[in-house]
């Protein structure tokens, strides 16, 4: 069952988001993580995708462990950055050999010191863009049935000058054939309901999944805030600093992001998706607060 699928349910889904390692240890660790996080019977694990291709064969061979040792469904992402439609086809027709049905399409970041974002010569400007390349590449070998998940921001529609931009980027990405959108990391509910209830006003009809990240440090909390541009709240990151250990600061983290994902199920959100740096504490501490285990509402949870 694709995550298009899994979506029309009424239950709401259940999901990890992985990136794939990149030493020896990293590897082991994220063995690990698969383990405990499969345990909770997530509804998907996402896998990233390095901006620039940076890390097609190490995404891949995660995106095939996810499916292969573990069965659970994988949610393949795909960047546009620095790749030739070529390139691409290539990427997306090593997945289709795979099995693999389910991709969220992004552009990717522009690489560090560029100034401005600037499409390969023969690349895709737009999301938007891999959406469709994604639909005519995969029905070229006869798969029609492709499910595909966009980026939303809620966080920069909070912001007054980005308000129509972010509801009209949502948009076209419905519009190019998208199924979903998966957020960036946000803090405030209202950021999340704000950002929904604009997009329906305006014709965004997609199921939008907010994406939720455990902080387990200040450290992690100041680097969360410089990668994404969407700044931590100030008392969560006081809270973090005054942790007096590890543990503490975890559970302090926890806390926070159980409050905001029971917040989101509360408004209706159709599913959770678990940011886990690669690491099953916290996140699986996360999951058992919430009515989601085995991607079925387990009320007696809350
Ligand atoms: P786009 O939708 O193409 O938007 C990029 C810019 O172009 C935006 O400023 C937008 O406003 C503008 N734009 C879009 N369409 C139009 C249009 N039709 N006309 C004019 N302007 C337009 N990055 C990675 O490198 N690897 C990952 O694995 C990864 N995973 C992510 C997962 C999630 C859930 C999220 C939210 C982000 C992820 N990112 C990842 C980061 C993402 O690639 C960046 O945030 C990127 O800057 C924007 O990607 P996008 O897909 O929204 O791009």
């Amino acid at each position: 069952m694709t995550i298009r699928d899994r979506l029309r349910r009424q239950e709401p889904t259940l999901s990890f988001e992985l990136f794939p390692p990149r030493s020896p240890a990293a590897e082991e660790m994220l063995g690990r993580t698969m383990r405990a996080i499969v345990d909770t019977r997530p509804d998907f694990i996402s896998i990233t995708y390095g901006a620039s291709g940076s890390t097609q064969g190490a995404s891949r061979s995660v995106v095939q462990r996810v499916a292969q040792e573990h069965g659970v469904p994988p949610l393949a992402h795909l960047t546009c950055v620095e790749q030739s439609r070529d390139d691409l086809r290539a990427v997306i027709e090593g997945y289709l050999e795979d099995g693999v049905t389910d991709f969220l399409a992004l552009r990717g970041d522009p690489p560090q010191g560029q100034a401005g974002w600037r499409p390969h010569p023969d690349g895709l400007m737009y999301a938007s863009d891999l959406v469709v390349f994604l639909r005519e590449t995969a029905a070229a070998h006869g798969v029609h049935d492709l499910s595909i998940g966009v980026a939303a921001f809620p966080a920069q529609h909070a912001v007054e000058r980005f308000r129509q931009p972010a509801i009209d980027v949502l948009r076209a990405k419905q519009a190019a054939g998208a199924d979903y959108a998966i957020t960036q990391v946000f803090y405030d509910v209202a950021h999340y309901t704000g950002l929904v209830e604009e997009g329906r006003a305006q014709g965004v009809t997609l199921p939008i999944i907010p994406e939720v990240m455990p902080l387990v440090s200040a450290q992690r909390a100041r680097r969360a805030s410089q990668i994404t541009d969407v700044r931590t709240p100030d008392a969560l990151v006081a809270a973090l600093d005054a942790a007096a250990t590890d543990d503490e600061a975890r559970a302090t983290g926890v806390e926070h992001a159980t409050r905001l994902a029971r917040d989101l199920l509360d408004a209706g959100a159709p599913g959770i998706h678990v940011i886990t740096f690669n690491r099953h504490d916290a996140a699986v501490e996360l999951v058992e607060r919430l009515p989601l285990r085995g991607g079925v509402a387990r009320r007696d949870a809350l």
